[in-house]
């Protein structure tokens, strides 16, 4: 199976040829077909995996292809993408970028511990994509810099060690905001209880893929 044979579309498929990637790993050649039907998704992978072009690739297809998206002028925020560090938002972002170079899909990274003012900028320019570590996301909501109303896709990405770290309430605030129509993914390497439990407040009727 290539990338084609999965449906992807020509921009897509130039960049990922452009990043020299001749066909997806498991992860990606499970999980892409599933996201392009506009299914939720649970996966169990970890990093090294190819985990992150296994959403990132079909977020950007279903976005570039929504017919009802205008071209050019105000887009809204539309995906969100939380993750648990500074480190794995900086790499999420960059895979955005470098898949979606042939489309105008702009996104966004913000993260704590630096000054807010570069990212409150950002912002103001109306990415599509936004990734985001919780606490600095829960942070810039309250100041009224992100509303998630549009949210159409919401990737929770290392659950488990987002609750390792102590986010799990800042995790749930974040949810309480989310659209009840939307396109939910869920990635965690390990599957404890807990993290069961909060897969079920955000998924519906996902298909499972385990690698
Ligand atoms: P990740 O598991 O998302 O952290 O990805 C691990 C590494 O694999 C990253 O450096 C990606 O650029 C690379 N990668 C992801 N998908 C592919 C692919 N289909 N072919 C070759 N390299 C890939």
């Amino acid at each position: 199976m290539n990338f084609k044979e999965l449906g992807i579309i020509t921009p897509i498929l130039q960049a990922l040829a452009e990043e020299g990637y001749t066909s997806p790993t498991p992860i990606q050649e499970a999980s892409i077909p599933v996201l392009l039907r506009k299914k939720d998704l649970m996966a169990s992978a970890q990093t090294g995996t190819g985990k992150t072009a296994s959403f990132a690739i079909p977020i950007l297809q279903n976005i570039v292809s929504d017919s009802n998206r205008k071209k050019g002028g105000r887009q809204p925020l539309r995906a969100l993408i939380v993750t648990p560090t500074r480190e794995l938002a900086i790499q999420i972002g960059e895979s955005f970028t470098a898949y979606g170079r042939h489309t105008d899909v702009r996104n966004t990274v913000i993260f704590g511990g630096v000054k807010q003012g570069n990212q409150t900028n950002a912002l103001q320019r109306h990415p599509e994509v936004l990734i985001a570590t919780p606490g600095r996301l829960l942070d810039l909501m309250n100041q009224g810099y992100i509303s998630l109303r549009d949210i159409e896709y919401f990737i929770l990405d290392e659950a488990d060690r987002m609750l390792d770290m102590g986010f799990i309430h800042d995790v749930k605030r974040i949810i309480r905001e989310l659209p009840e129509r939307r396109q939910s993914l869920f990635f965690s390497a390990t599957m404890p209880q807990p993290i069961i439990e909060l897969s079920a407040k955000i998924l519906h009727n996902a298909e499972k893929v385990i690698i």
